[in-house]
This record gives structure tokens, C-alpha cells and sequence, in this order.
């Protein structure tokens, strides 16, 4: 299998992937968006093992089962609360980069990412989107005999196109 980085529109829970990733927040407890829309599809056992995870700092990730999702596990990872200091950079992209080590980890070769910390948490959706695809090219370099396939997903044409806008010029 080889590295791969992929652009798509789509609702995240609905993917059969190895992992989806949860833009959650520390409590690792749910929430809104799309850490509510995960929590829904794959039922109340998800918040269960959530619970004995203790929380999770900002920029680190934990993973779980995926229960009733189609993927086999769910990645929950902590995007930065959007402030504009230089922190919040190195905290997004050690959630996209900490997550695909998480995966190695786990032996997980497809994994699906939301926009993390462009909802509710403020980040400007272009900003993010070059740290989410620097991220991940980096990762891809530094392991590429690995055979990681990386859906980027956007949930709207509109987020999509932040990300072609990025990767065309
Ligand atoms: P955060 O708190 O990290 O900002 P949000 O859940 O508010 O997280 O938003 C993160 C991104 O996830 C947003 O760009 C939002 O449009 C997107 N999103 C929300 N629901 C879904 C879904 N079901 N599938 C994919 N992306 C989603």
C-alpha cells in the first residue's frame, strides 16, 4: 500500500476507513459539531470508554473503538481554543501529526480528518488547512514506507475549497 493524501467532502461518521479522527475537547466527554455527530453514530458505549481515558491536554490524542461507526476506531484528538498566538500552530499540528503516530501505532493505514479546531473553536479555516496538510505531508515524508492513506475531509464545498485553493495555488 502506498502513502496517499486525499481531499473529499462528506460526513465523517459515515466513512469506512481504520480511524476517523474526533476534534473532541479535553474532557474527552462529547460535545457539539462534530464530536456530537460521532458520539451519536457510534452510540452510548463510545462515551463509556471515553470516560476511563482521564481527559486529554490540547494537541494530544487518544484513541478508542469505533463502536457502531463503520470505522474500527476513533481517534479523539484536541484541537487549540483559536487565541492567535504562535502556539496555536504547533498545538494544531501536533494533533494531525500526533494522530497519524497514534495510528502507526495501532497498525491503522486509513484515516479520515475533520477540520480540526474550525468549528466552535475559532481557527481561520485557511490557516488551518496549512497546518493540517503540512502536517500530514511531513508525516507521510518522514515515513514512507509505511503505506498511510489520509482522507482530509471538509464538510462543505465551501471548506473544500480552502483546501483545493491550498494544494492547486
Ligand atoms: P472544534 O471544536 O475543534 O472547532 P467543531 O466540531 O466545532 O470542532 O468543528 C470542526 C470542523 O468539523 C468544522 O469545520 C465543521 O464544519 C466540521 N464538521 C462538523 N460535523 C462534521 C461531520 N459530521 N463530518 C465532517 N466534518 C464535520
Amino acid at each position: 500500500m502506498k502513502n496517499e493524501i486525499k481531499f473529499m467532502v462528506a460526513d465523517i461518521t459515515t466513512l469506512e476507513v481504520d480511524a476517523i479522527v474526533n476534534a473532541a475537547n479535553k474532557s474527552l466527554l462529547g460535545g457539539g459539531g462534530v464530536d456530537g455527530a460521532i458520539h451519536a453514530a457510534a452510540g452510548p458505549e463510545l462515551l463509556e470508554e471515553c470516560k476511563k481515558l482521564g481527559g486529554c491536554e490540547t494537541g494530544h490524542s487518544k484513541i478508542t473503538k469505533a463502536y457502531d461507526l463503520p470505522a474500527k476506531y476513533v481517534i479523539h484528538t484536541v484541537g487549540p481554543i483559536y487565541t492567535g498566538s504562535s502556539r496555536d500552530a504547533a498545538e494544531l499540528y501536533s494533533c494531525y501529526y500526533g494522530s497519524l503516530d497514534l495510528a502507526a501505532e495501532n497498525d491503522i493505514h486509513s484515516i479520515a480528518f475533520p477540520g480540526i479546531s474550525t468549528g466552535v473553536y475559532g481557527y481561520p479555516k485557511a490557516e488551518a488547512a496549512q497546518i493540517a496538510v503540512k502536517a500530514v505531508v511531513n508525516w507521510l515524508d518522514e515515513h514512507k514506507e509505511y503505506g498511510m492513506q489520509v482522507n482530509i475531509v471538509a464538510y462543505s464545498k465551501e471548506d473544500y475549497k480552502v483546501y483545493e485553493k491550498l494544494v492547486r495555488g
